[in-house]
């Protein structure tokens, strides 16, 4: 393969620069020209494609965001939007394709690889970690920190005036950020989407815990439940204690990314382009049991996340 093309897709996630680093240097290690289509899908259909030098990269693997921005691209989902992205492969001769991004974008990849042929490699890069088949996806080691920063400074002012916080994180379908964000910030309760909650049993662990002398709580609730304001407004109307609610947002998604993210993108980046050098096309790359791993795309896309329960039991069983 001498020409590959390279996008960042969906919600930007800390550590994509660094993938598209590694991309760019890996493709050009193996004598391959590399394209970059900026604005994910909408810039393969628009044809936004810019080509990447050694230097194009300098300089982005500790910055946060998309040198190549991204893009929600609902004409992608149409046949029509799918040939207008394939012609633009087409007319640059782009042999190869990576996609960096989440659950969607890795569907647009199948679509491109099952149903037009265009041999493509997908990286798992969003903050959310809701890909079954990898242990972690890219961003979301970072976003965890970020929220971890964040609760630390909650914890002071909550312990100051004895209040129960409650912090919103990130996580629609997946309660993953709540979870290795609660466990690693000592919350006493986490709330999740894959497990229904009782208003009753929080109240029963914040007095327990205050009985036990403790002097402020914290419960994280992923956004999927309900937002801290309106959790904040119902858990009040249950306890004397004083509660406040803050919702971190989309700081979540900025940042330098850590160095755990900055090692998986260079893995993933650079395994991406290798299965391409060989030929390989129509598969994701991740990382199990701390083994840089690929899969077949279509295989990846059907399989659905599960909820390490383990966790929230160690959570429940460390945290009064
Ligand atoms: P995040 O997990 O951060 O939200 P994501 O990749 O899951 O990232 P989506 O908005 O779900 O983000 O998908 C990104 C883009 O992928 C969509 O805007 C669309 O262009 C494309 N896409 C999603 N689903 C499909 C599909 N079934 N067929 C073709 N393209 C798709």
């Amino acid at each position: 393969m001498k020409r590959i093309g390279l996008l960042t897709s969906g919600g930007d996630a800390p550590g994509m620069n660094a993938a598209i680093r590694a991309v760019v240097r890996s493709g050009i290690y193996f004598g391959m020209e590399v394209y970059g289509i900026e604005r994910g899908y909408a810039g393969l259909i628009e044809d936004t494609v810019v080509p990447m030098e050694m230097r194009s990269v300098s300089n982005i693997v500790q910055a946060g965001g998309t040198k190549l921005r991204t893009a929600r691209c609902l004409e992608m989902l149409t046949v029509e939007g799918q040939k207008k992205a394939v012609d633009t492969l087409e007319k640059h001769g782009i042999e190869g394709l990576v996609v960096i991004g989440g659950d969607g974008s890795f569907r647009g990849a199948k679509v491109l690889s099952e149903k037009y042929g265009v041999p493509t490699i997908g990286i798992p890069g969003t903050i959310d970690n809701d890909l079954e088949y990898t242990d972690y996806t890219l961003g979301f080691d970072t976003a965890v920190n970020t929220c971890l920063d964040i609760i630390n400074k909650l914890r002071d002012t909550m312990t100051s005036h004895e209040r129960v916080s409650v912090v919103e994180v990130m996580g629609r379908h997946c309660g993953d950020i709540a979870l290795y964000s609660g466990i690693a910030s000592g919350a006493e309760i986490i709330v999740v989407p894959e497990i229904a909650f009782s208003m009753d049993e929080i109240v029963t662990r914040i007095n327990r815990s205050r009985a036990n002398g403790k002097h402020s709580n914290i419960i994280v609730v992923a956004e999927g439940v309900m937002g801290a304001d309106d959790f904040a407004k119902q858990l009040q109307a249950f306890t004397t204690h004083s509660v406040r609610p803050t919702c971190i947002g989309h700081v979540q998604r900025g940042g330098s990314p850590s160095m755990a993210d900055r090692m998986l993108a260079a893995q993933f980046g650079n395994k991406a382009v290798r299965l391409l050098n060989d030929g390989i096309g129509n598969r994701v790359v991740g990382i199990r049991d701390n083994k840089i791993i690929d899969m077949d795309i279509i295989e990846a896309v059907s399989m659905k996340k599960r909820f390490n329960y383990e966790l929230y039991e160690t959570l429940q069983m460390i945290s009064m």
